[in-house]
Order: C-alpha cells, then sequence, then structure tokens
C-alpha cells in the first residue's frame, strides 16, 4: 500500500511503498478515509535528529478517520464499512493511569499512530477496537480534526466546568483551531461568557460566530480589558491554547481567585508561579490530548449537529502540498487529507 512516511529528520516526507497490516487479536483494520493535519506533524518535519525520542521511518497522520475492512480476533461489534474516528493518544488500557480514566497520559502514550508509529497517512491502518468510536453518518474528513483538536479541547473545558456557574466568565486565548473548537464546547456546556481572545482579527471574527460574547485582541493591555469586563475581579477559568511567554503571562494575569488556568499550547512559554503572581488558590494545570471517553462525547456533540467543523480538503497525492500551505498559514480552518480521494 501507499504511505506518506517521515523518512530522514529535517528532510521533506516522501510516498512509500509499504506492506498492509494486519489486525491482530482485539484490532480492527482499517480502510482510511480522512486524516487532519496538526501542528505537532509540523514540528516533526521540521525536527533535526535527536529532537524527537522516535526511531524512523513512520507514517505520518494522528487525527484518523478509517472505514471498517476487517476485525481482529474477538471484535465482533463493528460492521464491515463502519466509519470510525480513532482515539489521537494510544493507551496500553492496563496501567493505573488509564484505569483512573487518564488514557491520555497513559506512560505508553509517548508514541503512537503518526508519532513514532505508524500513522493514517496510508490506505490502512491498524488500531485496537478500544480506541475507535464509531462515527455513523458524519462526513469522515470534516469529523477527522475531532479526533484531536476538537477532543484536546474538550477535555480542557470539561476540567474547568466546577469553575463556570452562572454569572461566571472563560477567556480562551488564541481561537484558531482548537480554541475554535472550545468555545463551542463552553456555550454547548457552560453558562459562561465566553470572552476571546486573539491577534487576528479574523479569528475574532470566527470565534463570536461560534458563540464567544466578546472578542479581544490579544496585546498587552488584554488582562486589563478582561479585569474590567468582570468588575475588577477576572475571569474563573483561562485556557491558553498558544503557549508563549506573553500570553501565559495574561493568562495568570487574567484569572481571578480560585479560578483555573489552563496551559494548552506548547509554545513554550514561561510565567512565573510565586505569591502574587498566581490568584490565590488558582488552579495552573498543563493537559495534553483527551480521553477515548472524551471522543465519544465530542462525536456524540457533532452527530448531534451541535458542531461547525470546517476544513479544507487536500486529495492524498496532494499530501505534501497540504502539509506546505498548512505551514504557510494559508488554511483558514483545519487542513484534512482525504486518503480515499
Ligand atoms: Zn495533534
Ligand atoms: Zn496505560
Amino acid at each position: 500500500m501507499t504511505a506518506y512516511r517521515l523518512v530522514a529528520w529535517g528532510e521533506a516526507p516522501r510516498f512509500e511503498d509499504v506492506p498492509v497490516p494486519r489486525p491482530g487479536p482485539g484490532d480492527v483494520l482499517l480502510r482510511m478515509a480522512a486524516v487532519g493535519l496538526c501542528h505537532t506533524d509540523l514540528h516533526f518535519l521540521a525536527a533535526g535528529p535527536g529532537t524527537f525520542p522516535y526511531e524512523l521511518p513512520f507514517t505520518l497522520g494522528h487525527e484518523n478517520v478509517g472505514r471498517v475492512e476487517d476485525l481482529g480476533a474477538g471484535v465482533d461489534d463493528l460492521a464491515a464499512g463502519e466509519a470510525v474516528a480513532v482515539a489521537g493518544v494510544h493507551s496500553c488500557g492496563r496501567c493505573t493511569t488509564c484505569l483512573r480514566g487518564f488514557d491520555n497520559y497513559c506512560p505508553q502514550g509517548w508514541r503512537g499512530r503518526g508519532y513514532g508509529d505508524d500513522g493514517g497517512l496510508a490506505e490502512f491502518l491498524v488500531v485496537p477496537r478500544r480506541e475507535v468510536v464509531p462515527l455513523g453518518p458524519l462526513d469522515p474528513c470534516r469529523a477527522a480534526p475531532l479526533t484531536d483538536a476538537g477532543a484536546t479541547s474538550y477535555h480542557v473545558v470539561r476540567k474547568v466546568l466546577p469553575k463556570l456557574v452562572p454569572g461566571s466568565t472563560c477567556v480562551v486565548i488564541g481561537v484558531g483551531g482548537l480554541g475554535g473548537y472550545a468555545v463551542q464546547h463552553l456555550r454547548l456546556l457552560t453558562p459562561a461568557r465566553v470572552v476571546a481572545v486573539d491577534v487576528d482579527e479574523g479569528r475574532r471574527e470566527t470565534a463570536k460566530a461560534l458563540g464567544a460574547h466578546e472578542a479581544l485582541p490579544s496585546d498587552a493591555g488584554t488582562a486589563a480589558r478582561v479585569r474590567e469586563l468582570t468588575d475588577g475581579a477576572g475571569a474563573e477559568a483561562v485556557l491558553d491554547f498558544v503557549g508563549t511567554d506573553a500570553t501565559a503571562r495574561t493568562a495568570l494575569a487574567s484569572a481571578r481567585a480560585v479560578g483555573a488556568v489552563a496551559l494548552v499550547g506548547a509554545g513554550g512559554g514561561t510565567a512565573p508561579v510565586r505569591w502574587g503572581g498566581v490568584p490565590l488558590e488558582c488552579d495552573v494545570f498543563v493537559p495534553m490530548g483527551a480521553t477515548i471517553a472524551d471522543l465519544h462525547e465530542v462525536v456524540a456533540l457533532a452527530r448531534a449537529g451541535a458542531l461547525r467543523m470546517d476544513v479544507e480538503v487536500f486529495p492524498f497525492g496532494r499530501a505534501g502540498e497540504a502539509y506546505e500551505r498548512f505551514r504557510a498559514g494559508e488554511v483558514r480552518t483545519r487542513a484534512v487529507v482525504a486518503v480515499d480521494a
């Protein structure tokens, strides 16, 4: 089969011919339909040797949707041709982290499909049954970004739900891919007022169309404006999907006492955690990815027609161009490769 693979660090990925994988016991063989491209992929493409702990080559693609082609021994609850979404993070299902419901932090999840192991930019992919979620009639291309962008933002929103009581405010910094989903999840799950913050006016407009009550430019005055909007108190929750020095500092300065700040974006920024630097009894946490249960819930929202899922679709043969345009900032929504096109 044809697969789009990272073959050498620092070199462009290329199409290669590789064997079709076979499903073991408990696995499902998928005929791939759609793969969402993610900023993490761009980090792989730009990385030199030694940056990531992965051996090459591997097939790219971790936002995967496929159709059931074959079932491994012991799997009896999926129909041939059924479309399924694949969890973005691989997990063992047996360790205490998985058993406590945090399979996105499984110690075995440091490598998985599309990051160290073969991912979905190929004609076929093998996945454990436990890690796939039936999509029903959802369009595979529009559903692919739910597996990471949609579910990761959902995981963060779920975590801050207890803070977002009636009358509360949630600030979302960076309302591109993940943040745009976060705005939608907040409106669907909470009574909070949602304040979108972004440097880009177009993304601020989109955030308002997605349900944000307010949209503010991202600059040195953002935190002061959040305080004005909240009678000086600050926001109950601040979700930073950018993660630079500037946004992390804005996040801490925008939160209120007993609030919560999530540093989601892997921008490598820092902010001082000290007396006077963090609102009193404010939770600060660094989440990553989503659980399989999160993906089930996000797919349920999408199947109910509650989510807007904008994508730009590229055929499989133009995967390289899709990454190129994504990296150049030319894709306004989510870039998705239709593997079966
Ligand atoms: Zn990703
Ligand atoms: Zn585990």
